[in-house]
């Protein structure tokens, strides 16, 4: 299927990331927040990424411009019906997910896909609040979108081969690399990183080693940029718990139980960089 105008739901972290990534590739996007204020913070952290890759050389000032030209801004999800793919990247929450694909079910044309940038919300639950589950799909970005070239493109139980097909090569033509993977509690990336993280930390609450040396260890010994307690600060303490748990109870496995340590600092408010201190102070 030939995908010509996107739309963008959520104009925050992820959103304009995404609407930067799919305007440098040529897409006209519509990119849509419940008010100004997060449109205006969202358009000018793209100028400011835009103008950073033209400093860089990466791209030049025209290019930079007609990308810019190639968003437009709105507070209303019914600006969106003739888009032919729409990205969801609003709040981590399945009832406020649920309104807005309920809602673009009944906007958008019969062909159009809708995806998710969910990070651990199921794709075929989000599938089947709507009438077209074959056309839904997860396109699991990193931060910062336009710098990370992982997609992770998840599909529900119900989502077809040729919507899977259209989004890969979509991601291709994004300049990402896309991976298929099945609709399962933290997807890959997830599943994989938060119970290192849980690890390094129960490892810390254990008292093995120092929150300094446990991320040496990791930098130095497996050439990882950054250690596993930097990294939960980066994530922020909250996202990792959230995360945890969804793995926990997704898979009643008790490998997934968070550490009490980790619990511990959530509940005491230090979630990391966000909020000034996590397992370091910043
Ligand atoms: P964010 O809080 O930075 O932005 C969310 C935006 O959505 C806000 O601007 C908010 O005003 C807007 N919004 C809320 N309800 C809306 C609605 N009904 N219509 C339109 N806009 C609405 O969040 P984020 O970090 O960009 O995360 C968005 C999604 O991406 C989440 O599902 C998250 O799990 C996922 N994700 C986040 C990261 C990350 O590192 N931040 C990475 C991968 C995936």
């Amino acid at each position: 299927m030939q995908i010509t105008t996107v739309g963008v739901v959520g104009a925050g972290t992820m959103g304009n990331g995404i609407a930067q990534t799919f305007a440098v590739a040529g897409f006209p996007v519509r990119l849509r927040d419940v008010g100004e204020p997060p449109l205006e913070r969202g358009v000018n952290n793209v100028r400011k990424s835009l103008a950073k890759f033209v400093e860089k050389g990466k791209l030049t000032q025209e290019a930079s411009e007609a990308a810019i030209a190639r968003i437009s801004t709105t507070t209303e999800l019914r600006d969106l019906a003739d888009c032919d793919l729409v990205v969801e990247a609003i709040f981590e929450n399945f009832d406020a997910k649920k309104a807005v694909f309920e809602e673009l079910d009944l906007l958008l044309g019969p062909d159009a896909i809708l995806a998710s940038n969910t990070s651990s919300i199921d794709i075929t639950r989000l599938g089947a609040v709507t009438k077209r589950a074959d056309r839904v799909i997860g396109m699991h970005f990193f931060n910062p979108v336009p710098l990370m070239s992982l997609v992770e493109v998840i599909r529900g139980l119900s989502t077809s081969d040729e919507t899977y097909a259209t989004v890969r090569e979509l991601a291709v033509q994004l300049g990402k690399t896309p991976v298929e993977v099945r609709d399962y509690p933290g997807f890959v990336s997830n599943r994989v990183l938060m119970p290192m993280i849980n690890e390094a930390v129960f490892t810390l609450f254990e008292g093995v080693a120092s929150k300094e040396d446990i991320d040496t260890v990791m930098k130095l010994g497996m050439n990882h940029p950054m250690g596993p307690l930097t990294l939960a600060d980066f994530i922020g303490l909250d996202v990792c718990l959230d995360i945890l748990n969804v793995l926990y109870d997704g898979f009643k496995d008790p490998k997934y139980r968070p550490c009490p340590l980790l619990v511990k600092m959530v509940q005491a408010g230090k979630l990391g960089r966000k909020s000034g201190e996590g397992f370091y102070k910043y």
